[in-house]
C-alpha cells in the first residue's frame, strides 16, 4: 500500500487549533507520507501548533502573517534553508471583523472591506507567488471557500464577497501557473464548527439548514474536507485545475428546500 503523498513536501497556512480544517488536511497529508511546514499568527497560536505537530516527522513551524510581504518572504527564506522543493500548499486562511457578520452587508467600511479582501483573497496569490522558486516540478495549491461566494447567505456578507474573489483568484492563478505544471483549486466546504465559524452569528442556522436539507442529510466534517483535499493535492487530481469542488453533502445542488420531510 504505497502512500499517496510519499516524498512530497507541503505548506499549511491556517492551523489555529485541532478543530481547524487545515489541521484535518495536514493530518491526512502526514498519514499519506508528506512532510509539512506550518505557519502561525501570534504566541498563543504558536504554542497550539507546536503541540499539535509534535508527533509529525520533521515538521517546520514558523510565524507568518499573510498580510505582510516581509513575513511571507522570511517564511519562505527559512523553508528554503531546510527544503529544496515544495510540492503543495494548503491555504486555509480568512478573517473579517465580527461587526461585519452581524447585520447588513452594506454597512461594511472601506477599510474593513479592503482588509477582509487582503487577508481572505489576495493572500492566496501572495503565498503562492512567493513559493514558486521552490515549486520547481509543478505542484498543487488548494484554498478553502464557502457557498456564500455564489449565493447570498444572509449575514455572511463581506466574507461572501471575499470568497467570490478568492474563487476567482484560484481560477486566474490556475491559468497563470498551468504551463509550469501547478494546479490551483478551491474546496467549497459546507459549514463546520471551528474557531472562525463560531464568530458567524448565523452559524447555528447554517448548520441546521445544511443538515436538514443536504442530499446526504448531515453536515460535513473536517475529515470529509481533508479527503477531498488529498485528492486535489495528490496525483489523483492530476487533470483538475481552476475547479471549485463542493464538499458540502450536496447542499449547493438544491434549487429550493423540499417540504417533504424524510
Ligand atoms: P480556523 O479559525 O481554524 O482557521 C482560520 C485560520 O486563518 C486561523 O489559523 C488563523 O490564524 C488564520 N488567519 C487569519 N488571519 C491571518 C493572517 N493575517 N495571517 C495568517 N493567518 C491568518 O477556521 P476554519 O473554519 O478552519 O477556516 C479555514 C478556512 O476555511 C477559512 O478560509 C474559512 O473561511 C474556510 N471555510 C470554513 C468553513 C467553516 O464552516 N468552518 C466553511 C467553508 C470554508
Amino acid at each position: 500500500n504505497a502512500k499517496i503523498l510519499a516524498g512530497k513536501r507541503g505548506i499549511v497556512f491556517g492551523v489555529a487549533n485541532n478543530k481547524s480544517i487545515a489541521w484535518a488536511c495536514a493530518q491526512m497529508c502526514a498519514e499519506q507520507g508528506a512532510e509539512l511546514a506550518f505557519n502561525f499568527l501570534g504566541d498563543a497560536q504558536e504554542k497550539r501548533v507546536r503541540e499539535l505537530v509534535k508527533d509529525l516527522p520533521n515538521a517546520i513551524v514558523m510565524p507568518c502573517d499573510v498580510t505582510k510581504d516581509e513575513q511571507i518572504e522570511a517564511f519562505y527564506t527559512e523553508i528554503q534553508k531546510q527544503w529544496d522543493m515544495v510540492d503543495f500548499i494548503i491555504h486555509s486562511v480568512a478573517f473579517t471583523e465580527k461587526e461585519n457578520l452581524k447585520d447588513k452587508f452594506m454597512v461594511v467600511t472601506r477599510e474593513s472591506f479592503a482588509s477582509t479582501m487582503d487577508i481572505s483573497a489576495y493572500s492566496l496569490l501572495a503565498v503562492t507567488r512567493a513559493a514558486l522558486p521552490l515549486m520547481k516540478k509543478g505542484g498543487s495549491v488548494i484554498t478553502m471557500s464557502y457557498y456564500g461566494a455564489e449565493k447570498v447567505v444572509p449575514r455572511y456578507n463581506v466574507m461572501g464577497v471575499a470568497k467570490a474573489a478568492l474563487e476567482s483568484c484560484a481560477k486566474y492563478l490556475a491559468y497563470d501557473l498551468g504551463e509550469i505544471g501547478i494546479r490551483v483549486n478551491a474546496i467549497s466546504a459546507g459549514p463546520i464548527r471551528t474557531l472562525s465559524s463560531s464568530a458567524i452569528p448565523g452559524i447555528k442556522e447554517m448548520l441546521e439548514n445544511s443538515q436538514k436539507h443536504s442530499p446526504l442529510k448531515r453536515n460535513v466534517t473536517t475529515e470529509d474536507v481533508a479527503r477531498s483535499a488529498l485528492y486535489l493535492l495528490s496525483d489523483l487530481g492530476s487533470g483538475v485545475t481552476g475547479e471549485v469542488l463542493h464538499v458540502d453533502c450536496g447542499y449547493n445542488t438544491l434549487g429550493m428546500f423540499s417540504s417533504v420531510e424524510s
